[in-house]
């Protein structure tokens, strides 16, 4: 019996959308399955980093956003907890500020365009990987077959559950957000504000409007729900307690985690995990959907070679995890250096004001965290001994 699809998608976020849209376009049948119906909103700080916006501008799926929704930014504002701030520009283009219900309905309206079949509301909680097919069971307890599949369910994918491969950061923060009216935006920046081993994003809509999103050691939820969790995080906040003075809330909170780095194997027989499935970052720096639609690009390619060689086999898609891991290991030894810098009492305000007077040392940061400019750049000893010493 022929498969339903020459390709099955499960997940239709960032990272499954856009690896659809590509396969899509060159004449294979996808197949892209969500458990929710768009548009659907996601725990996020709405950020995509300048490589992001360059990875969508390649994909063709920019000129698809809302552009009344789509808010340029030109760089980003830091504040440590002593109040001291740096501000500096990305050095190679804008990043973007799209809110997670317009951005994934606007990719998923993207991936239907290129050519492929969409089934909403319909969740996956199973796969039987066969010599001859791969199959998932839907949660109406449907089995469906493709010669391949991509699974890009999000951190806690169940194809990543059903293969054994589920990770979970051990030590991972849990996020609380919403959005708010009556925050005053002073610079054309986004913000990023530091606490005592929390962080807090905001992201500017214009007229006041502002996604304030925050992640949290699991030890501050035991002082009840997600309001005083967050007015006790708050608190600790000087510069945007200050803000929010007189903010109002205008959606439900969002709660999600545990968030932080979890590293999983991305390739089974049949299988290619992408985006927060096949593992993610700490969302401090805001690089998660650059690295879902980068490893979406990746697996589309290895895929569409896979499908024209009719070999599936776990040693023809490794090649997708060693080009991805290529990707990956710098940004998470980056990442971690900067957690590490990130959360001291003394040490951070002290760095905040040094990246404030030395632009070039900042932008170089920026740069980095914003996927344009190699890690390798801070993990240099070069560029430690200007930051420190
Ligand atoms: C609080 C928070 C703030 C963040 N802020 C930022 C930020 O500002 N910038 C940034 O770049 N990154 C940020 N990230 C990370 C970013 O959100 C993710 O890296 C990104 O969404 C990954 O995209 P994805 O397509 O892999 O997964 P997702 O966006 O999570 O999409 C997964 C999709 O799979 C579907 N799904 C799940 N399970 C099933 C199932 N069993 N069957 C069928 N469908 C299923 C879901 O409905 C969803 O549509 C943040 C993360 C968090 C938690």
């Amino acid at each position: 019996m022929s498969p339903d699809a020459d390709v099955i998608v499960v997940g239709a976020g960032p990272a499954g959308s856009s690896a659809a849209a590509v396969l899509a376009s060159r004449g294979i049948r996808v197949l892209l399955l969500d458990r929710a119906k768009f548009p659907r909103d996601k725990p996020c700080g709405d950020y995509c980093n300048p490589g992001a916006v360059r990875l969508l501008r390649h994909l063709g799926s920019i000129s698809t956003l809302p552009t009344a929704e789509a808010i340029p930014i030109s760089g980003l504002s830091v504040y440590a907890q002593d109040g001291s701030r740096f501000a500096a520009a990305f050095p190679a283009g804008p990043g973007l500020l799209v809110p997670r219900l317009r951005l994934d309905a606007a990719l998923l309206a993207h991936a239907v365009r290129a050519g492929a079949v969409v089934h909403e509301g319909m969740g996956v909680d199973a796969v039987h990987i066969r010599a001859e097919a791969v199959e998932v069971r839907t949660a109406s307890n449907r089995w469906l077959s493709a010669r391949l599949l991509i699974a890009a369910d999000g951190a806690h994918s169940a194809i990543a559950r059903s293969l054994g491969r589920l990770t979970v950061p051990a030590r991972g923060r849990y996020t609380v957000g919403a959005y708010f009216s009556g925050l005053p935006r002073t610079t054309p920046e986004g913000e990023l504000h530091l606490g005592p081993d929390l962080y807090c994003g905001v992201a500017h809509f214009g007229g006041g409007v502002a996604n304030v999103c925050m992640a949290l050691p699991r030890e501050r939820w035991r002082r009840g729900g997600p309001q005083q969790v967050f007015d006790a995080a708050l608190g600790t906040l000087p510069v945007l307690a200050d803000a929010m003075a007189n903010a109002r809330r205008e959606s439900a909170f969002r709660c999600s985690g545990p968030v932080g780095f979890a590293a999983r194997d991305a390739v089974a027989a049949r299988v290619l995990l992408i985006g927060d499935a096949a593992g993610h970052l700490e969302p401090i720096t805001g690089q998660g959907i650059f690295l879902a639609l980068y490893s979406a690009i990746l697996a589309a390619d290895v895929a569409s070679d896979a499908l024209g060689a009719n070999d599936f086999s776990q040693r023809r898609l490794s090649v997708y995890a060693r080009r991805r891991a290529r990707e990956i290991v710098g940004k998470a030894l980056a990442s971690r250096l900067l957690q590490r810098l990130a959360f001291h009492r003394q040490l951070t305000p002290l760095l905040v004001r040094r990246l404030n007077r030395r632009a070039q040392l900042a932008s170089e940061l920026l740069g980095v965290t914003g996927d344009v400019l190699p890690p390798t750049g801070i993990l240099s000893p070069a560029y430690l001994a200007r930051l420190l010493l």
